[in-house]
């Protein structure tokens, strides 16, 4: 089944329309060792984490060395229990928390890469800039000494209507082209989830993260 549907999904994703090759990130919350295990043999070479916790718990089990990626919601005082294992912060959703990352990075002698999380559909239930306040986060975020900024990343609405998706999408990728031009470590618009990553690639997203579609649906139990 995992073994599969990687398969199939890394021959689905290809490049976006801009010709840029889409990396696929297993997004790995409450899923077991075992199971990370397979998906990675079977072809991932990303896997993305939600809660430090089980960042903790599992990261010794995890075979392969894949890239690792934090996407979840994250708290300052839970930032020491990452720096040096994570390549690449996801969710920089505020500017305190990209702050303390490079102050914590700073003392352990390392630049962290991170993405700038923006709310673009506006929600309420989700963290991130504003899209209008998107340049002026990246500025003040680029004056932090031990950070790379290397894009960016959106949670469009939860909804499978395509006609209040593809406007966002392509908002997205417009903020992302505008800092792309300044800035050559910028290469990572990172949006697409499950539901609705055929979209976002269209839309010009490089970097997809997939739970459900790889291991199923989720048992929170
Ligand atoms: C869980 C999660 C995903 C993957 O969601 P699916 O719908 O299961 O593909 C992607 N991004 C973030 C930030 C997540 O928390």
């Amino acid at each position: 089944m995992i073994e599969q549907n990687v398969k199939n999904i890394l021959a689905g994703i290809g490049t976006n329309p801009y010709g840029e090759k889409v990396t696929l990130v297993a997004a790995v919350k409450t899923q077991s060792p075992q199971d990370i295990n397979r998906a990675i043999h079977a072809g991932i070479t990303h896997i993305g984490d939600n809660h430090v916790q089980e960042f903790r718990d599992k990261y010794d089990l995890i075979e392969g060395h894949p890239v690792r990626h934090f996407i979840g919601h994250l708290q300052t005082n839970k930032i020491k229990y990452l720096i040096g294992k994570t390549d690449l912060y996801q969710s920089v959703d505020r500017f305190e928390l990209a702050d303390e990352l490079s102050k914590r990075s700073a003392r352990a002698g390392i630049t962290s890469d991170i993405l700038i999380e923006i709310n673009v559909g506006c929600e309420e239930s989700k963290s991130g800039f504003d899209y209008e306040e998107g340049f002026a986060a990246y500025s003040k975020i680029k004056e932090l000494p031990a950070l790379r900024i290397r894009g960016l990343m959106a949670m469009l609405p939860f909804t499978d209507d395509e006609s209040i998706l593809r406007p966002l999408a392509r908002k997205m990728r417009v903020l992302y082209d505008g800092l792309r031009k300044t800035d050559g470590n910028i290469c990572y618009l990172s949006m697409g989830m499950s539901g609705d990553y055929k979209l976002c690639i269209e839309c010009g997203s490089n970097m997809v993260r997939l739970g459900t579609s790889i291991f199923g649906a989720r048992n929170y139990n």
